[in-house]
């Protein structure tokens, strides 16, 4: 298969682009390559065509035999016996295997419809998948439950026809025929569990990585501020998962039979039946009567639970900063108070469960012995023999068995319950893959058109950032100064596409930045941020994940131009070279360097950058600085700094004050500010390499 080959993979990705190109899409090579490797379809044609519509889900791809292909219909695309594309700009010469295929607008985005519980409706769908396989062990739960009635029987016949005259030879045969349904029963117990667990495991590899998925989509002001306690939250998917195994589910197919077992007692002992037939209702009813403190109960403990795991987090995470201020003991306090609380909690629960259990065995219990005791006058009225009290007492204690499970399983529900409800409410928060990001431009003039605009971190108070109007023309160079919390960096996630404006929008080349495709936000814009934090895995995988795999020459200019060959050339396994979470094991500087160096590898068209100098020496400081004046005049450069000298660079200075934009003017009129005027105090602080 081709996909199997990165020869395969990139004639395919040639194919896509240049259906692309002619589409007006403007896909990169690395969006190509992932949509490619990410489809799961077995058929190759198939594969090729799903990451096309993965990459423009507002297009459709249609089959249009070759003898009904007329000249303007083309482009299209074709597929060999092997499956591998091709791309017919116009008729080919020769004729073609199989049908053409050719793009074309859908008319609308096929967004999903919102749905108000998207976990719960994800796991539905995830179930339904399996419909069948379902129905399959429905069936052979059924077989299981009517077999098992044959031990009663078989109780029932010894005592009625056997011990009365010791006919051996009838006991041996029934014996060997019970023997058989007990092995029957078993086989299919085994097989139903085969089955269901198959269904389990694969329902959970699809739900995992959609709760996974749809987590890291969520957008970034959209996610709970503590990290600590979405890591909860989406740990929560792990109760769910586990109420949808085969052992909870078999329990809630078996109880219907419950049903069944006294239909057939009311069959052998008429009147019987209504004792466990009456202590249904009452077992239930002890289940739903624990139900509301229960789940009042789970509510709190999730929530705690999810406290504690932040706390956790947070000290572990800042490990260097509880240390440094000896915060130990604080977090201590806090994990003590959240640990007692949480096994008080869990003590009541245990209680509560344990009591309602105890309650609904002894009331079990009780139907039994009510059971026979009403037997007895069934008997001596004429209606039932012994062998058949027996065999309703066996079937009873089934019945009964299998209702007390019932309450178990309610208490798992209100878990499981609680869970969802989180993990839904999670998922309602908006998100980038709400299907609505499709839009992309080929142009390579890109400007922003800002405002009006309004950005809050918090949904209240006033904004962090707000402008009526601001434009940055393609191959702008623009620094933007400012205090400590004046709104440098909000601007720059704002413009990074990475926050949402509460109201209005940032349009980049025309485009509303919250409509663009991922792809192409991240292929144009690079973004610095103002504290970088790598990846665990090797130096190489951090410079060049998400990029076009650059040729190991283009590597090394990249590190020469910003100086991390040296660091490079120390360490023996070079590029090679481990990385540890969040970039441990590298001083600030090297982070800094790190990722300016990506974005060299990334070029692209717009540079964002949040003070870049910040963590850097005089000299690397000038390195970076020549690699930014020499970028080529189409490219725009957006920076952030408190230094001078930073200013040479750029031909637009931005002033913002208090999330406002409050002068815009040139990096000269600046200077004669500040020196002209000795009264006014410039916001940039005089450094030895100031240009003042
Ligand atoms: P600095 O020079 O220190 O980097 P800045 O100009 O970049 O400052 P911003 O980071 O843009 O400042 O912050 C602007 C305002 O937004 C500040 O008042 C800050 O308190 C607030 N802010 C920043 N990040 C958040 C956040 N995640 N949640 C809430 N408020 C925030
Ligand atoms: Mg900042």
């Amino acid at each position: 298969m081709w996909f199997e080959s990165s020869e395969g993979i990139a004639v395919a990705v040639g194919h896509l682009m240049a259906m692309a190109r002619h589409r007006g899409h403007a896909l990169t090579h690395a969006e190509c390559e992932q949509a490619l490797t990410q489809a799961t379809e077995a058929d190759p044609a198939q594969r090729f065509l799903s990451a096309w519509v993965a990459l423009v889900p507002n297009e459709r791809v249609s089959p249009i035999p070759a003898e009904l292909m007329t000249e303007q219909r083309f482009p299209a695309w074709s597929f060999n016996t092997q499956g591998l594309p091709e791309y017919h700009p116009h008729p080919p010469v020769v004729a073609i295997h199989g049908d053409f295929w050719v793009v074309h607008e859908s008319g609308v985005v096929e967004s999903d419809e919102p749905v108000n519980a998207p976990a719960t409706h994800a796991i539905r769908l995830a179930l339904m998948t399996y419909k069948p396989v379902f129905i399959r062990a429905g069936l052979i739960t059924v077989c299981i439950n009517l077999l098992s009635v044959v031990t009663s029987l078989f109780a029932m016949q010894v005592y009625d026809r056997v011990v009365p005259n010791f006919a051996t030879a009838t006991l041996w045969v029934m014996a060997l025929g019970v023997a058989l349904a007990i092995a029957l029963e078993w086989a299919l117990k085994n097989l139903r569990h085969s089955f269901v667990e198959g269904i389990t495991e694969k329902v959970d590899r699809a739900l995992s990585q959609f709760f996974f998925d749809q987590a890291l989509a969520l957008k970034l002001d959209a996610r709970p501020q503590k990290v600590g306690s979405m890591v909860a939250q989406i740990r929560d998917y792990e109760q769910v998962k586990s109420f949808f195994t085969s052992t909870t589910l078999f329990v809630i197919a078996d109880l219907p039979f419950a049903l069944f077992f006294i239909g057939v007692i009311a069959l052998l002992g008429g009147y019987v039946a209504l004792v466990p037939l009456l202590f249904i209702p009452l077992s239930v009813a002890a289940g739903m009567m624990s139900r509301r403190p229960l789940q009042r109960l789970q509510e709190t403990q999730n929530d705690e639970s999810a406290r504690r795991h932040g706390v956790l987090i947070e000290a572990l995470q800042q490990g260097e900063m509880v240390k440094a201020q000896a915060m130990e003991w604080r977090f201590g306090l806090v994990w003590q108070d959240l640990t007692t609380k949480l096994a008080s909690n869990a003590k009541k629960i245990r209680s509560l469960s344990s009591h309602t259990q105890y309650f609904v065995q002894s009331l079990q219990q009780l139907a039994y012995v009510l059971m026979i005791v009403s037997g007895v006058y069934v008997i001596q009225a004429g209606n039932l023999t012994m062998g058949g009290l027996i065999a309703c007492s066996i079937l009873a204690s089934r019945a009964l068995g299998q209702i007390s499970q019932l309450s178990s399983v309610l208490v798992q529900w209100h878990h499981t319950k609680s869970a969802l409800d989180i993990l839904n409410a999670m998922l309602t928060k908006p998100s980038d893959d709400d299907g609505r990001r499709v839009a992309s431009t080929p142009s390579r003039e890109l400007g922003y058109q800002i405002g009006p605009l309004a950005y809050r971190y918090e949904r209240r108070g006033e904004p962090q950032f707000q402008c009526k109007s601001l434009e940055i023309k393609p191959g702008s160079r623009v620094a933007v100064i400012g205090r400590n919390g004046s709104g440098k960096s909000t601007l720059l996630r704002l413009l990074a596409g990475l926050a949402t404006p509460t109201t209005g929008q940032v349009r980049l080349g025309g485009l509303d930045m919250q409509t663009a495709r991922h792809g192409w936000l991240r292929a144009n814009v690079g973004y610095l941020p103002q504290e970088v934090s790598l990846f665990s895995g090797t130096l190489r995988d951090n410079l060049t994940f998400g990029l076009n795999i650059p040729g190991e020459n283009t590597i090394t200019s990249a590190l020469q131009a910003t100086g991390l060959d040296r660091l490079v050339a120390k360490h023996p396994k070079g590029l090679d070279m481990p990385i540890r979470e969040g970039g441990a094991g590298l001083s600030g500087g090297q982070r800094q360097l790190v990722a300016f160096t990506r974005m060299v590898l990334q070029q692209p068209l717009i540079w964002l950058l949040d003070e870049p100098s910040a963590s850097l020496d005089r000299e690397s400081e000038a390195r970076v600085m020549a690699v930014l004046a020499a970028l080529p005049a189409e490219c725009s450069i957006v920076l952030t700094t408190h230094q001078h000298h930073w200013l040479d660079l750029v031909n637009r200075v931005l002033i913002i004050e208090e999330g406002h934009v409050r002068t815009d003017t040139t990096p000269e009129a600046l200077r004669e500010m500040a020196s002209g005027a000795a009264r006014k105090v410039s916001p940039l602080p005089r450094t030895a390499g100031g240009g003042s």
